[in-house]
């Protein structure tokens, strides 16, 4: 018999990872993956077994970490695998089914993404909007919660895309609490870069991602819900459609050690060594870092004689917005600043979904005082190669003279 050959997939020849990846591997800058402490990229060299002894063990501590991290005395925590949108549609999915009615306080690309996430389950979805580079109002959010009656409010801490920060997040959760609504918050960006209090602020779901704020690997999510929010996915009379991030099968494995999936054992690992490490530091050590680092960049970049995308008051500092200058040069793209500052400064950062800003990420290992030396200088160069007037030396001075006086501050604290 002679083979048939026409059906045959010839054997691929491909490069190596060696030929493919920068010899020196690039400064992690921008929106999200971060860079990982070596603690991290170790335990995400090691595979053992999803169930058994040492995993429960491991599985135990990540879950009494993130209830720190999360600030919540709530048993409910659930890890997912998958990034920060599995986690967000784990919440959504879970709570909300045909006719839930959903109000979702859309400030940019990520909270639109959780409303998105609710019509597709079937929801009755309406959307507070929000103006660019503002955040809702207490008097917007109270009229809206009058007239949609909501039973599930949704809100995003830090809106990545345009670097808005709610501030109003703990008033608007009261706010929907007393209307009898649940509280999810998309946290993925802030989660431990600054104050989020879940117990104390009367929240019903906390999403996080890895590769942001916790500084841990892409692809292994984290999820607390309150106890009323665990009561409605309990008392579901239809089981979700979504097998892998239904929430009553995830507690299998999470709480039971039993089995669901394979767990992404390796990034689990990670994700431990990420929460020790956050733990280590403690929140409050933690929340000054992020704080001293992102003023003392965006004090830098002003100084250069740039402008920040967010209004002060707004601001978030998990991702600092900056605009693009178009004054010296009209064409300049986001995508030309990213390009040349990678290609000849070995830094990422990162563009905006359309928007004229380019974003420099203070997440987790971002938001140390080296990088952010190597970053501004990078940036201030590509501005200069690229035709745009930039005071790069007074942006080096500005960024110095913010660190140190909040350094002489923190020690005036301690003594
Ligand atoms: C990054 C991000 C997400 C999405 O996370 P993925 O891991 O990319 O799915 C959602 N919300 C916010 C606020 C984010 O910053």
């Amino acid at each position: 018999m002679t083979p048939t050959t026409s059906n045959v997939v010839p054997c691929p020849e491909v490069e190596s990872l060696d030929a493919i990846l920068p010899e020196e591997p690039l400064l992690m800058m921008g929106a999200g993956p971060v860079p990982i402490p070596a603690a991290v990229a170790k335990a995400n060299a090691i595979v053992i077994n999803h169930l058994g002894g040492t995993m429960a063990k491991v599985v135990g501590q990540v879950k009494t970490m993130a209830r720190y991290v999360f600030q919540t005395n709530s048993k409910w925590v659930l890890g997912v695998a998958g990034p920060g949108s599995a986690a967000m549609e784990m919440a959504i999915s879970n709570l909300a089914w045909s006719g839930t009615r959903v109000l979702s306080i859309k400030n940019g690309f990520f909270s639109a993404r959780m409303a998105e996430m609710g019509r597709r389950v079937g929801a009755d979805v309406s959307l507070l909007e929000v103006a660019d580079r503002t955040v809702a109002t207490l008097e917007q959010v109270e009229e809206a919660i009058r007239r949609v009656r909501p039973e599930i409010v949704t809100i995003v801490q830090g809106e990545t895309s345009n670097t808005v920060w709610n501030y109003h997040l703990k008033d608007i959760a009261a706010l929907a609490k007393k209307s009898g609504a649940l509280v999810v918050v998309d946290a993925v960006c802030t989660l431990s870069t600054m104050p989020l209090e879940m117990d104390a602020w009367g929240i019903d779901a906390v999403i996080t991602g890895g590769q942001k704020g916790l500084s841990s690997i892409p692809g292994v999510s984290l999820i607390a819900f309150s106890d009323a929010a665990w009561e409605r996915v309990k008392g579901r009379s239809h089981a979700s459609a979504h097998w892998c991030l239904d929430a009553s099968l995830a507690e299998n494995f999470w709480h039971n050690a039993g089995y669901h999936y394979t767990a992404p054992v390796s990034g689990v690992l990670a994700l431990h060594e990420a929460l020790r490490l956050v733990c280590a530091e403690t929140l409050e050590k933690r929340f000054a870092r992020h704080l001293k680092c992102s003023l003392a960049l965006q004090a830098g970049i002003s100084a250069m004689g740039l402008q920040l995308y967010a209004p002060a008051e707004c601001r978030l500092n998990s991702v600092v917005g900056i605009e693009v200058p178009t004054k010296d040069r009209p064409d300049l793209t986001p995508g030309d600043i990213c390009g040349h500052i990678s290609r000849h400064h070995q830094v990422e950062i990162s563009g905006s979904f359309g928007l004229p800003i380019v974003r420099i990420g203070q997440m987790g290992e971002q938001a140390r005082e080296h990088n952010l030396f190597r970053t501004l200088h990078a940036f201030g160069r590509t501005m200069i190669d690229l035709g745009v007037n930039v005071d790069l030396p007074a942006g080096v001075a500005a960024l110095e003279r913010s660190l140190a006086s909040s350094s002489a501050k923190g020690e005036a604290l301690n003594a």
